[in-house]
C-alpha cells in the first residue's frame, strides 16, 4: 500500500479532517523520509524530539533508528491516534502540548538530559518561532533537521547584500545547509508551495575549530537590538536606523562606521554576521 493510501485511510478510520491551520500536510513519500532521515545523521544513542508528530508515520522511521523519540503534537485529536498506532514502540513518548510552550519544551529537553536533536517535518507558520525557541536555548541541540517552505529556507541562507533578520538569528547561532529541494507532490493534502529539507548545527557543536565564532563576548540581547534597529527601515541606510531607534546619536555612528570596513551607505542586508558582530562590539565599547 502506497503512503498516500495509508494516510488517507487512517484518517478515515479515525475521522481525521487535516487541519490547514495548524500545518497539517502529511509526508506521503517515503523516499523523501529517508533523505530526511539521512540529514538528520540520527545514531543509536541519541535522543530526538519530533515536533508535529501527526498521524505517526515519521515517528516510527525514527524510532528505528534511535534511543528514544519524544513525540510531540498539539492536536489531541491525532495525540489519541499516536498513542494507539505506537503503542508497541517502547522507544516513543507521546508528548501532548505546545511546542511553543516553554514549559512544554522545558520538560521535554530535562528528559533528554539536554542531549537531543530536533527533527520535524514543520508546520509552516510556526519555522521561525521554533528557530528562535532552540537556538536561543542555553543547552542548544546537536543538530535540528527540518522540511520547511522552501522559500523560507533560502531566506534563512541568505548571504549579503541579500540578508534578513530571520538568516542572521539563525546564522549567528549555526551553520546550514540545504539538503534537499521537495516538491508539494510530497505531501497529502497538498500544500500550495514546495519544501526544502535543512540541517541546522548550533555553532557550539560545531567541530571544526575554524567554524567557531567568538560570541562569547557578545550580550546576545544587546546584539539583537541592533540587528532589529538596523533593518527597522530596510530601504533606508543602517546609519539612519540606528540614529532613529536611539542606538547612537550620528556623530557616534559615524565614528563607528569610519572604524569598520562598512560606508556610511551601507544598508543592514548588506551586513554580514561578522560585520554585525564587530558593529555591535564597536557600539558595547
Ligand atoms: N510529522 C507528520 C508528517 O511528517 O507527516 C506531520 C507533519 S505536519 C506538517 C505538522 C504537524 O505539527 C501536525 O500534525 C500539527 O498538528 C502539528 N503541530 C502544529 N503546531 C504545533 C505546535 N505548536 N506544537 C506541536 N505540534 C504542532
Amino acid at each position: 500500500m502506497s503512503l498516500k493510501t495509508e494516510t488517507q485511510e487512517i484518517c478515515s478510520q479515525y475521522q481525521i479532517q487535516p487541519l490547514r491551520r495548524r500545518g497539517q500536510n502529511f509526508l506521503i513519500n517515503q523516499e523523501t523520509i529517508n533523505k530526511l532521515l539521512d540529514a538528520a545523521n540520527l545514531e543509536s544513542s541519541d535522543y530526538v524530539i519530533e515536533i508535529g508528530a501527526g498521524l505517526g508515520i515519521l515517528t516510527q522511521e525514527i524510532a528505528k533508528k534511535v534511543k528514544k523519540v519524544f513525540a510531540v503534537e498539539i492536536d489531541k485529536k491525532l495525540v489519541e491516534v499516536l498513542k494507539n498506532r505506537l503503542k508497541d514502540y517502547k522507544n516513543i513518548e507521546i508528548i501532548s502540548g505546545d511546542i511553543l510552550d516553554s514549559k512544554c519544551c522545558d520538560a521535554i529537553m530535562l528528559k533528554c538530559f539536554n542531549d537531543y536533536k530536533v527533527v520535524a517535518n514543520l508546520p509552516f507558520n510556526i519555522t521561525s518561532a521554533v528557530l528562535r525557541k532552540f537556538l536561543s536555548q542555553k543547552i542548544k541541540p546537536k543538530s535540528i533537521t527540518l522540511i520547511l517552505q522552501k522559500e523560507v529556507g533560502e531566506r534563512i541562507l541568505a548571504k549579503p547584500p541579500k540578508m534578513n533578520l530571520l538568516a542572521i538569528s539563525v546564522q549567528f547561532y549555526s551553520k546550514v545547509k540545504k539538503i534537499f529541494k521537495i516538491s508539494k507532490e510530497n505531501f497529502w493534502p497538498k500544500p500550495k508551495v514546495d519544501s526544502a529539507i535543512l540541517q541546522i548545527v548550533p555553532i557550539t557543536n560545531y567541530e571544526s575549530s575554524t567554524n567557531i565564532r567568538i560570541t562569547n563576548n557578545i550580550d546576545e540581547e544587546k546584539f539583537f537590538q541592533i540587528v532589529r534597529a538596523g533593518f527597522s527601515s530596510p530601504r533606508k541606510y543602517l546609519l539612519n536606523n540606528l540614529v532613529k531607534s536611539g542606538i547612537v546619536n550620528k556623530e557616534e555612528s559615524e565614528n563607528i562606521l569610519s572604524q569598520t570596513n562598512l560606508s556610511l551607505k551601507s544598508r543592514a542586508q548588506e551586513l554580514s554576521i561578522e560585520n554585525w558582530i564587530e558593529l555591535a562590539n564597536k557600539i558595547k565599547n
